[in-house]
């Protein structure tokens, strides 16, 4: 069966000092047994994260990557192939901030994805929906296309490389999650949509949800036959809660 994913967004918070502590809290949690674990802490921080969790079975990821593997003049980016060797196993494409802030598009999307399968990197996709567009009926339409065109260029088999976050943009940072029902809807949809070109690999995918997930709310989410863990923002920021939402799991 699939395992479950926790991973932590930590978005652009942080100090040296800030993260040392919070990786402190972090090496004194329980990790659970058969969940995946990961963080994903500004760039300028991935080293730091990665000595000091070497022990333990967290895994480190990137929030965003360049859209090429190679080497290149490319001003300010980082490449997935740095971000491998500095000891990242995953690294977020398409969050819904990169999207909606740096304009990236699904064609960036679908290079950011591709350049991390090819330096051995599990590229997080990230999906999901506005207000306006849940509102008007659109959610399964903007989530199948930001699918579709992954799917198009790798399968289901590419994308079972990776991970896919769910996560409704009106959930995030908002305070408002989706109810575990609503979440389990669109994460059948996606699965199903995906059993339609390969039932098999399509049970392997693992889909996470994300957007105000919190110790308080996650075991309800966990629990729903679809929902294979979280993405979680703010809550990251607080090992003990962090701990608590991958002990949910
Ligand atoms: P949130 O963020 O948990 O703070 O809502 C989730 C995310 O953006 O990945």
């Amino acid at each position: 069966m699939r395992r479950p994913l926790v991973a932590g967004n930590w978005k652009m918070h942080g100090t040296r000092q800030s993260v040392d502590s919070l990786l402190k809290g972090l090496n004194q949690q329980d990790w659970p047994e058969g969940v995946d674990v990961m963080i994903a802490p500004p760039a300028l921080y991935i080293q730091q994260c990665h000595a000091s969790l070497i022990k333990s079975p967290v895994y480190i990821g990137a929030q965003s990557c360049a859209s090429q593997a190679e080497p290149g003049a490319l001003t300010g980016e980082i490449s997935p192939a740095q971000l491998r060797d500095a000891g990242c196993e995953y690294v977020l494409v398409g969050h819904s901030e990169r999207r909606s802030l740096f304009g990236e598009t699904d064609e960036v999307v679908r290079k950011k994805f591709a350049a991390a399968l090819a330096c051995g990197l599990r590229p997080v996709l990230c999906v999901g929906e506005t207000r306006e567009q849940r509102d008007a009926g659109l959610t399964a339409e903007v989530v199948g296309t930001q699918l579709q065109v992954i799917l198009d260029a790798f399968g289901v088999g590419g994308l079972a490389q990776g991970v896919v976050a769910y996560e409704p943009v009106w959930a995030i940072g908002t305070g408002l999650t989706a109810d575990p029902e609503q979440a389990q809807d669109v994460h059948a949809m996606i699965r199903a949509r995906l059993a339609i070109m390969d039932d098999e690999q399509a049970q392997l995918v693992q889909i996470v949800y994300g957007g105000s997930v919190k110790a308080d709310n996650a075991e309800d989410l966990f629990a729903m036959p679809d929902i294979d863990g979280g993405l979680v923002g703010g809550a990251s920021l607080n090992a003990d809660e962090f701990g608590a939402i991958a002990r949910a799991a």
